[in-house]
C-alpha cells in the first residue's frame, strides 16, 4: 500500500498491512502449490488405548514452499477456504490418502481406516459425495477404509442439509466422525440424527486433564454420551501417561498424540505400521 503521510501510518495499520501482505503472498503462492506439487500428506497413528496397536491414521496436510518454508495448515487452510481453493486441494488430499491406504492394505498391513479432514466449505459443495466416490474408485479402495472427519461448523448453518450430505456419504460406505468435539455449537438433538461412528474429543480438554476437574468431567460426559449413542471415542492430543491412564479409566477407545507418535511422512508411517503391529 502507498503511504501518503507518515503520521497517519499507525502501528495498528502497519500490523494490519503486514498481515494482509502475508495473506496475499500465501494466497498467490497457494494458487500454484498444487501444480508445483508442494503438498504432502503426513500421517498420525490412531492407536487403540488398550493394546497400543495402530488401528488407523489421520492424514494431515503439509505445504512445503521454497521461500515461505513449511506453512502450517492452521495458517493456510483458512486462506484456501476463503479463496475457494480448498475444494481442489481437498480433492488432492482425498485422492492421495485413498491411494496410500490402498498401498498399505495391499501389503496386508493391519490398517482399519485412513481419516481425512473435510472443511465446512467442502462439506457444502454439492459435488462432494461424487468426488468421494470418484477418489475411492480411482484408488480401488473400499469405502469402509475411509473415515471423513467433520467439524461441528459443517452443520451449524443448515443441519438438515448437513444431515442429507452425511447420509449420502454414509450410504456410500464411508465412516463419519465429529472432529474437535465439544468446541463447537452442535446440539445434541442434531447429533443423535447424524450417522456418526465416532466422536473425537478435542485436545483442549485432554491437555489439562490432570489439573482441571471440569475438563475431566467433560471428557467423562462425552465418553458416556458416545457409548449411549453407540459411537466410539478418540482422544486427541494425548501427550502423557497420566492422560492416557485417565482416558483408559473412563473407557475411551482410541487416542492420537505425541505420546504415541507425531504425524510422520507416508514412508515413516508405513515403517511404524510394520514395527508396532508386527
Ligand atoms: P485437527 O484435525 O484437529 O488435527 C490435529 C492437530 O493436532 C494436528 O495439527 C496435529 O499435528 C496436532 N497434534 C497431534 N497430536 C498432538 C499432541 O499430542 N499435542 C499437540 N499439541 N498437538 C497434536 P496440524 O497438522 O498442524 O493441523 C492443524 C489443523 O489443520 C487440523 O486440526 C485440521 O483442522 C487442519 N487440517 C490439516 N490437514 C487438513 C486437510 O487435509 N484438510 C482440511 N480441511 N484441514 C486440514
Ligand atoms: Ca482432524
Ligand atoms: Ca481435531
Ligand atoms: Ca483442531
Amino acid at each position: 500500500a502507498k503511504r501518503s503521510g507518515r503520521n497517519r501510518h499507525s502501528f495498528f495499520t502497519a500490523d494490519l498491512e503486514a498481515r494482509s501482505a502475508r495473506t496475499l503472498a500465501l494466497e498467490n503462492a497457494l494458487h500454484r502449490a498444487l501444480e508445483r506439487q508442494q503438498f504432502e500428506l503426513h500421517y498420525q497413528p490412531q492407536v487403540s488405548l488398550h493394546t497400543r496397536q495402530i488401528v488407523g491414521a489421520e492424514a494431515l496436510l503439509r505445504w512445503r514452499h521454497p521461500e515461505l518454508g513449511m506453512v502450517s495448515p492452521a495458517e493456510f487452510i483458512p486462506v484456501a477456504e476463503n479463496s475457494g481453493m480448498i475444494v481442489a486441494i481437498g480433492e488432492w488430499v482425498l485422492r492421495t490418502a485413498a491411494r496410500d491406504a490402498k498401498h498399505w492394505l495391499d501389503q496386508q498391513l493391519p490398517l482399519r481406516t485412513v481419516s481425512v479432514n473435510l472443511s465446512a466449505i467442502q462439506f457444502r459443495h454439492p459435488q462432494l459425495p461424487d468426488m468421494v466416490s470418484r477418489c475411492l474408485h480411482e484408488a480401488n479402495l473400499c469405502a469402509s477404509h475411509l473415515e471423513l472427519e467433520l467439524t461441528e461448523g459443517a452443520a451449524v448453518d443448515d443441519p438438515d442439509a448437513a444431515l442429507t450430505v452425511m447420509q449420502q456419504l454414509h450410504e456410500r460406505g464411508a465412516r463419519l466422525s465429529m472432529d474437535d468435539f465439544g468446541t463447537g455449537y452442535s446440539s445434541l438433538n442434531q447429533l443423535k440424527r447424524f450417522p456418526l461412528g465416532k466422536l473425537k474429543i478435542d485436545q483442549s480438554f485432554v491437555r489439562d486433564v490432570s489439573v482441571d476437574a471440569s475438563d475431566r468431567a467433560i471428557i467423562s460426559a462425552i465418553i458416556r454420551m458416545a457409548q449411549a449413542m453407540d459411537m466410539t471415542t478418540t482422544a486427541e492430543g494425548v501427550e502423557t501417561e497420566e492422560q492416557l491412564a485417565f482416558l483408559l479409566e473412563q473407557g475411551c477407545d482410541e487416542g492420537q498424540g505425541y505420546l504415541f507418535s507425531r504425524p510422520v511422512p507416508a514412508l515413516a508411517f508405513e515403517a511404524l505400521l510394520r514395527a508396532k503391529n508386527a
